[in-house]
């Protein structure tokens, strides 16, 4: 769920996990967006699903500085990626530094149906798992399928999954709705 500070929140589905990061918060205009605040509030969110990933040790302030500067780098790389633009040095040097860290390590439990982390589970293994995640998204098959929301003033950012792969707007109650209402009036408008 993504708040709105204007009032409301709404369903978004970056379609990866790393999108997903790169929109719980940001830096300028976008920092009124911001939900980690705290070191606390990073390892809430990491362990969420899909990634769940309960960290075994406190994230520090100084690692929600290194969360931030990657999760900016995402953002960056994303948009320029949805642009056809050549992807900012910064942020390649940035997902390359957070990538070479060792990434969370998968763990089978007995029973074969459930995976976890293995411990110690620490906030630089789950920014590598983040990066890892960006890198492969942008030099995959679905590179070309990231894309900015196609409503005006909606920098949201998502990777398109979908078979058909006609996915326009961030989300339908959101920027589709509001399309589809002003296409609409249009019509209403021009018909006589
Ligand atoms: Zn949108």
């Amino acid at each position: 769920m993504l708040n709105d500070p204007k009032g409301g929140s709404f369903r978004f589905d970056a379609g990866a996990v790393c999108l997903d990061f790169a929109h719980t918060g940001g830096e300028g205009r976008h920092a009124v967006f911001e939900t980690l605040h705290e070191p606390a509030d990073l390892g809430e969110w990491l362990a969420q699903p899909p990634l769940a990933a309960v960290m075994t040790v406190p994230v520090t302030a100084r690692e929600l500085t290194v969360a931030k500067t990657l999760r900016q780098a995402i953002w960056d790389a994303a948009h320029a990626q949805a642009a056809r633009r050549p992807l900012p040095a910064g942020a390649v040097a940035t997902l390359n530094r957070a990538a070479a860290a060792a990434p969370l390590i998968p763990e089978l439990v007995a029973d074969g149906t459930t995976v976890g982390w293995a411990p110690p589970v620490r906030v630089t293994q789950a920014l590598s798992t983040l990066a890892r995640e960006m890198i492969e998204l942008l030099s995959g098959p679905f590179a070309g399928r990231i894309r900015e929301c196609a409503s005006d003033n909606c920098p949201l950012v998502f990777v398109d999954t979908s078979r058909p792969g006609a996915r326009r707007w961030c989300a339908m109650e959101r920027c589709g709705n509001r399309h589809k209402l002003r296409a609409l009036r249009a019509r209403q408008a021009t018909d006589p």
